[in-house]
């Protein structure tokens, strides 16, 4: 199982900083999280590639701009590697290191041995063959199998 990935607005308590904020599971989100205005921009949606989230935070947030022009709104990631814990968000971050961010996120996560997109909640074996190779999806995993039987037939 891998982490999820949210976009969420904040109002950050007590300085009443607003942002959004793309986090690496709930956990790590900031505590002022406000309710979801915007659904339809994936606001609160559980993902697991963390560049889509880092994109929805984007689009939040200039959302939010528009019907907020009074208000100054950052962006900001949050994540769960090694001395990020409980680290107030990074103030200073702007669209473009969220999504270098994210993208550093999306490049250590395991692929699909067939297909090459990410692996999801669940995760393929085939149990056919030997094999460590994992898939994201079965089908993947029957097209790795009739590849891997066409391979040894050819050999005989
Ligand atoms: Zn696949």
């Amino acid at each position: 199982m891998s982490a999820q990935y949210y976009a969420n607005r904040i109002l950050s308590w007590p300085d009443g900083d607003t942002f959004v904020e793309v986090s690496e599971g709930i956990d790590a989100a900031d505590p002022g999280r406000m309710g979801i205005k915007y659904p339809h921009l994936h606001e609160g949606w559980a993902f697991d590639d963390p560049v889509e989230a880092a994109e929805a935070g984007i689009k939040i947030a200039n959302a939010w701009s528009q019907d907020k022009p009074d208000l100054e709104i950052g962006i900001t990631a949050q994540g769960q590697l090694a001395g990020e814990m409980g680290m107030r968000a990074d103030d200073d971050m702007n669209e473009g290191d969220v999504m270098a961010w994210a993208q550093k996120r999306k490049d250590i996560m395991p692929k699909c041995a067939y297909c090459g997109d990410l692996i999801g909640e669940v995760t393929y074996y085939n149990s056919d063959f030997i094999s460590d190779d994992r898939y994201d999806k079965e089908f993947c995993a029957e097209q790795a199998y009739s590849e891997w039987l066409m391979d040894n037939e050819e050999e005989e």
